[in-house]
Parts: structure tokens; sequence; C-alpha cells
């Protein structure tokens, strides 16, 4: 199969780095005219030149997409896009009891507003040019709460609701609205959380990354991080033309942690 997506504009949201990143660089590989976003210019900037010579546009916007402000400014700069990849998110452990409603809202605006406003702002576009997919980075965490941070998993499923809602109004279009479900992935915000945890266990980093999986997501069958060009490989699929008739669906690339068949 012969990805080709050339033509074709991708805005990735947090794409400075990690997942967004490996998106960035899948999509741009496959032909498309790829639009880096991170908050700070100097790292949007670094970001694009990662990417330079892959063959394809690459340029950056900065923006805050957890801001209604954000990504009005987003917008503006860049009208119209056939592929949204709403990657942008973040993660804490906290106790629940030690979680504040500020933190409720924060990862409420950070992880869903932005992949709500923005596709408010481009999928009317896309159906009306009749072409485009919407690509929302949930998580595993969506399916299975991960205890240590609430929060976080609340944010993941309600991504999970709005990216069904929304395929919901692509009826009998060529627009598809889907889910990417990653499980644990060894982004640079991951890498920085593992080498903290070997450093208070006095483990080498690969030590400490595998312990991670094997006592917190005992049901992987992974037994590994995943790459994060591991999971931009099914996010490049999903936005491909070749992923016509698929939508309205959460797609797994966890490792087989959720004990459930579909
Ligand atoms: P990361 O921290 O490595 O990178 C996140 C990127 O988002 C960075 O470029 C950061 O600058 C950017 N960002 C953060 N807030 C932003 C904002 N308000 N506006 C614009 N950019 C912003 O993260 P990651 O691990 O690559 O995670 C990416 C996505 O994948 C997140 O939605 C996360 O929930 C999801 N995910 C990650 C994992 C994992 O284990 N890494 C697992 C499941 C799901």
């Amino acid at each position: 199969m012969n990805i080709d997506l050339s033509g074709k504009t991708a805005l990735v949201t947090g794409s400075t780095a990690g997942i967004g990143h490996a998106i960035a660089k899948g999509l741009a590989g496959s032909g498309a005219s790829v639009v880096i976003n991170g908050r700070g210019q100097d790292k949007v900037d670094a970001a694009v030149r990662k990417l330079e010579g892959t063959g394809t546009k690459v340029r950056g916007i900065a923006a805050d997409v957890s801001t209604a402000a954000g990504c009005k400014a987003l917008v503006a700069a860049l009208p119209e896009v056939d592929i949204l990849i709403n990657n942008a998110g973040i993660f804490e452990p906290k106790d629940f009891f030690d979680i504040p409603d500020e933190d409720w809202s924060r990862f409420f605006e950070v992880n869903v507003m932005s992949g709500v406003r923005l596709s408010r702002a481009y999928m009317k576009g896309m159906l009306k040019r009749n072409w485009g997919r919407i690509v929302f980075i949930s998580s595993e965490s969506g399916l299975n709460i991960p205890v240590e941070m609430i929060h976080y998993g609340m944010s993941k499923t309600a991504q999970l609701s709005v990216a069904r809602g929304l395929a919901q109004l692509t009826r009998g279009t060529a627009v598809t609205v889907n889910s990417v479900l990653p499980g644990p992935t060894m982004s640079e915000g991951v890498e920085t959380f593992v080498k903290d945890l070997a450093k208070q266990n006095g483990q080498s980093v690969d030590e400490a990354a595998a312990n991670f999986v094997k006592q917190h997501r005992p049901s992987s069958l992974l037994q590994r991080f995943a790459s994060v060009d591991e999971i931009a490989n099914m996010v490049v699929y999903v936005a491909s033309k070749q992923a016509s008739a698929t939508n309205g669906a959460a797609l797994r690339a966890e490792g087989g942690i959720v004990n459930t068949i579909a």
C-alpha cells in the first residue's frame, strides 16, 4: 500500500515533540503539506527544522490550543485544513483527593476543548469540500481509567465521545472522524517521567521503563513502551485515502493492555 497525501494540508497540534512530532514526520513523509504547532515560537521553529529534507512543505504556527484565543489565532493563520490531528495533551499523576478544581478544568481545556474548538473551525470546510480526516489522540486510559490520574482518564474518555459524535455528522460524505488510543509510549514527556523514576529507584532508564509496564500495565501484551513511530504509523494510515471505510472508530495502538476483543 502506498500512502500518498500530496495535495493535502495537515495540522498536528502539540507537534514540537513526542507522538505529535512523529505524526508530523509520518504525514510529511507521505507527501502532505504539514503544519507543526506548539506554544513557543523557538520550539516550533526547531521542530520545523528537524523535518527539513523530508521532501514536502513543513511550516510552523505557534499558538496555545488550550485557549479559545490561541485556537482563534491558529485558525486565522491557517483557515483551512484537510487533516486535523488533535494531539496536544497533558498528563500528571496525582491522588484524586489532591486534584483541585483548577486541574480538572485545565485538563478539560487542554485535552478536550482544543479538539472541540479546532474541529468546529475546520470540519465545515471538510464537509463542504467532501474530503477530510479528523483524528483525536486519546489513550488506553480513556477505557482503563488510571487510578493515579482520574482527571486524565476523564479527558481521554471525553475525546472518544466527541470523536464519535462528530463522526455522526459525516454521514454520506468522504470525511471521517476517528480516535487513536496509544498505550504507554516513549515520548519526550514520558522519557522525563521514566528518568525521574529511575533516579528515585536507583535503576537504569531501561530497567525503570520495563518495570513500569510490568507493574502498572500488567495486562500489556507488548510488555514494553511503544515507540512514537509505532503510534504515528496508525495515525498516518487513518489519515490516508485508503482508510475511507473507517469512521467513528476508536482504534487501539496500546499493545493489547485492554482485555476486550472489540
Ligand atoms: P509530550 O509531552 O511528549 O508532547 C506533547 C506536545 O504537546 C509537546 O510538543 C508540547 O509542547 C505540546 N503542547 C502541550 N500543551 C500544549 C498547548 N496547550 N498548545 C500547544 N501545544 C501543546 O506528549 P506525548 O506523550 O507525545 O502525548 C501526545 C498525546 O498522546 C497526548 O494527547 C497524550 O495524552 C497522548 N498519549 C500519550 C501516551 C504516552 O504514553 N506518551 C499514551 C497515551 C496517549
